[in-house]
């Protein structure tokens, strides 16, 4: 991709962890980069990301990003202050939960079509491998090992400092509005005057349905609250996702971090509560100590906005002549930043990216749909659905 947009002007909004990778990768290219943040970098939702790192996907092109993302992540991992940690990822389903058990299954043999290494183990087998989990409800498990963890808002800054280093120009606490024909964007406490780029990438997260509308663009999106813990107690086991529960943890600096506690509605990406609710608190309780037999000793919790769309695929490519989106992660946005930030830097520049099936032009923009859970295992029901 070096030099493939020698001097070409783009303007990159949001600088969480798929915006500074763009910014970043599109400078490499050889673009003049100028990336606006209306806060601080990783102040968005990747800097209160779970940081769940994995390539554990069923699809085709899912499981190609989330393996680049995963290589990239490595590849970075030592540099200013940002580190993955190796760590395998078990998915699991318990007894009588047989449409969950079954799609687990199903969904670990399409992994392993795609290249994932994927193993399917039975409760006892998991049991042996894993002796910090309590596996006598568990029907069935998947065990994924290219997978890992780190502290998200680390990944972000690294990569800033990267871009930085590139040439992008990186503008923070500063909002701006996005406008078309020709692409550009004007700072939102300034006198309205509209900056001209030749391509401007709108990643700017829950906020990035209302910047389009703003420019006349419609696209079909949903902020959704879903929250996460940390305990100070110490885990030592990998991580993993109890689908029957509904609820992920992994090994934590300070002993562990939990989540999910999905809200299924809409949210205000500027009006809503940035604290964890009780029951979520309660609920993860509940599951660590049945499943890890781990009592929790809770440090802090907290919620976040993740964003849905009609099929939970994302929205990745061009919206208007020269605007481009990057959004619609569905919880796994920050796992595959690295190689979302790229595609999109690519397309920007021209090359080949391969995502062709996440083209927004497949919706309207104006789509009736439900928040479907983001972690969740789909089972045959959810796929006809
Ligand atoms: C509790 C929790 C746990 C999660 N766990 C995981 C996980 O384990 N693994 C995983 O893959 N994903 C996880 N996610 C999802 C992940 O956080 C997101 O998918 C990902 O961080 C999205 O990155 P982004 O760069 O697209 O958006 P963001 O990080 O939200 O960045 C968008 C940026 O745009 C800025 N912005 C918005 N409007 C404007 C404007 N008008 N002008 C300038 N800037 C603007 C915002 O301030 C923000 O910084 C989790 C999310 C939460 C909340």
């Amino acid at each position: 991709m070096s030099g493939a947009g020698s001097g070409m002007r783009v303007a990159v909004v949001g600088g969480g962890a798929v915006g500074v990778t763009a910014a970043h990768d599109l400078a490499v290219g050889g673009a003049d980069v100028t990336l606006f943040e209306r806060g601080e970098v990783a102040s968005g939702a990747s800097g209160r990301a779970a940081g769940v790192l994995y390539d554990a996907y069923a699809e085709d092109v899912d499981a190609e990003l989330g393996a680049r993302a995963l290589d990239r992540f490595r590849e970075f991992s030592g540099s200013d202050g940002f580190e993955f940690v190796e760590c395998p990822y078990v998915m699991l389903a318990r007894d009588g939960d047989d449409d969950l058990a079954e799609a687990v299954e199903g969904a670990a043999e399409r992994m392993r079509v795609h290249g994932r290494p994927v193993e399917t183990l039975t409760g006892a087998e998991l049991g042996e491998r894993f002796t910090s989990l309590a596996v006598d409800d568990v029907a069935v498990a998947a065990v994924a090992s290219n997978a890992g963890w780190t502290d998200p808002a680390s990944y972000v800054e690294m990569l800033a400092e990267k871009a930085r280093e590139a040439g992008v120009e990186i503008q923070t606490n500063t909002e701006v509005s996005v406008s078309t024909t020709p692409p550009g964007v004007a700072v939102a406490d300034e006198a309205p005057v509209t900056r001209r780029f030749e391509a401007v990438v709108v990643a700017a997260g829950a906020h990035t349905k209302r910047l389009l509308a703003g420019a006349g663009i419609p696209i079909p999106l949903k902020p959704y609250r879903v929250q996460a813990l940390v305990s100070s107690r110490p885990f030592d086991g990998p991580m993993w996702y109890d689908a029957s529960a509904g609820v992920y943890a992994r090994p934590h600096p300070a002993g562990l971090l939990a989540g999910d506690g999905t809200v299924p509605a809409e949210a205000d990406p500027d009006e809503w509560d940035r604290d964890a609710d009780d029951w979520f608190v309660s609920d993860v309780s509940d599951t660590l100590r049945a499943r890890a037999g781990y009592d929790p000793e809770l440090d802090r919790a907290w919620a976040g906005l993740c964003t849905a769309t009609p099929d939970g695929d994302p929205l990745l490519g061009e919206v208007a002549d020269g605007v481009y989106v990057a959004v619609g992660w569905q919880g796994h946005g920050f796992m595959r930043a690295p190689a979302t930030g790229e595609a999109i830097a690519k397309q920007v520049l021209g090359v080949e990216a391969g995502i062709e099936q996440f083209d927004p032009a497949r919706f309207d923009g104006d789509e009736e749909f439900q928040i479907s859970e983001g972690m969740a295992v789909d089972t045959d029901a959810d796929r006809e659905a």
